[in-house]
């Protein structure tokens, strides 16, 4: 490289100084609707800059994306990532964190976050193990020590508000697929009440709060609980259980295209728990801007990687000496500097950076993804792009 070269290259290196630009609620805006499709494409103007939807979110479980620095995501291309209230609540408490000056501060991070409301884990965490759904709230046990917890709407919120996330989300029940009709209906209608209980709570001006819709694959419910939660009017809206437990492509696509129709336009649409690349495109197609998952993070850990042509096991002995990257058309570091043979080689002798990697690429894969879905949503032929995308991904 030649000393020209190094100086330039120094300049583009972003140091990281922690700057909020705004003090306000997030503002989603509409840019235009696909033509064939209920695809949208939008901003939301965030206390940390303005970004682009649709959008996939990495998962920053315990206020890390698994390995990943904050510039490394960054890098990826990603905005918003999403913390976890209830092992944030667990370790190192909120208490800490607001210590710290925030979130935003604690983990390094000057970009926006997304808390959950710690509702997904206590039914998922404490699934196997005894947990009391009252009206005041759940009582279970801790997944780390057992240890007899309570977690309530006003509690949840609390806890968010001292995190200080740009996003924050009501506290709802979470119940299974299996659940019956019966139990889902008094589950919306206790879960509305939550929502409600939640934003009474709610202190932190600068915080927005999401209500999650839910019902199951079933209409009625679905349109009843969008109905009734945007009545207590929130900052935007969240399409939940739908990636709880077992629940099949089928009823994610009903419960999509059951709650969308009485959602506002002018509000962020939320898919939580999505990251499979086609549930991506199926909810972009239905009119849902953003999405989180810890999919392609957790399948790295496992050697996995994202492709055009679908996921592929790294760990496979046909990569021995494949000295091409993971995908010769990818722009992420990963692919950029390493070739398959290398990262075989490190899972292959448990190296940590060989799971770094892959998490690397498959968080810029589905960005990637994302970012193509916006272009098709500009030129109107997003269902073209899909009929492309399926030709090869398997
Ligand atoms: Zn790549």
């Amino acid at each position: 490289m030649k000393i020209e070269e190094v100086n330039n290259s120094k300049k583009e290196v972003s140091f990281f100084f922690f700057e909020r630009v705004n003090l306000m609620k997030i503002e989603y805006n509409l840019i235009k609707t696909e033509k064939n499709t209920k695809a949208r494409l939008g901003t939301i103007k965030t206390n940390y800059g303005t970004v682009e939807t649709p959008m996939f979110m990495p998962v920053g479980t315990k206020a890390t994306v698994k390995g990943l620095s904050p510039e490394e995501v960054k890098e990826t291309g990603s905005a918003i990532i999403l913390a976890n209230t209830y092992h944030l609540w667990l370790r190192p408490g909120e208490d800490i964190v607001e210590k710290a000056g925030g979130l935003h501060k604690f983990m390094n991070y000057d970009g926006p976050i997304l808390t959950d409301s710690g509702g997904f884990q206590v039914f998922s965490l404490a699934k196997n193990k005894k947990k009391d759904i009252t009206e005041e709230g759940v009582h279970f046990k801790s997944h780390i020590d057992g240890k007899a917890l309570f977690l309530t709407p006003e509690k949840s919120i609390e806890i968010q508000n001292k995190l200080d996330s740009d996003i924050a989300m009501s506290f709802d029940e979470c119940p299974p697929a299996s659940a019956s009709y019966e139990y889902l209906k008094n589950s919306v209608e206790r879960t509305i009440r939550w929502a409600k209980r939640g934003k009474e709570t709610h202190r932190n001006p600068n915080q927005s709060l999401f209500g999650i819709v839910q019902g199951g694959a079933y209409e009625d419910l679905r349109k009843y609980s969008a109905i009734e939660t945007v009545k207590l009017d929130f900052d935007g809206y969240s399409i939940g259980g739908v990636a709880n437990d077992g629940e099949s492509k089928e009823d994610m696509y009903k419960a999509i295209d059951y709650s969308i129709p009485y959602l506002p336009e002018n509000k962020v649409r939320y898919l939580m728990g999505v990251g499979e690349p086609i549930d991506i495109i199926e909810g972009v197609i239905r009119g849902v801007d953003i999405f989180d998952c810890v999919l392609p993070t957790r399948i790295a850990r496992h050697g996995q990687a994202f492709t055009r042509n679908g996921k592929i096991n790294l760990n496979n002995a046909k990569y021995k000496e494949d000295f091409t990257p993971i995908e010769e058309s990818c722009d992420c570091y990963a692919c950029k500097h390493y070739t398959k043979a290398y990262i075989r080689h490190l899972l292959n002798t448990g190296e940590m950076l060989g799971g770094r990697l892959l998490s690397i690429h498959n968080i810029r894969f589905l960005i990637r993804l994302t970012e193509e879905l916006r272009e098709a949503i500009k030129e109107d032929r997003i269902l073209e792009y899909k009929e492309e995308f399926l030709e090869k991904y398997h």
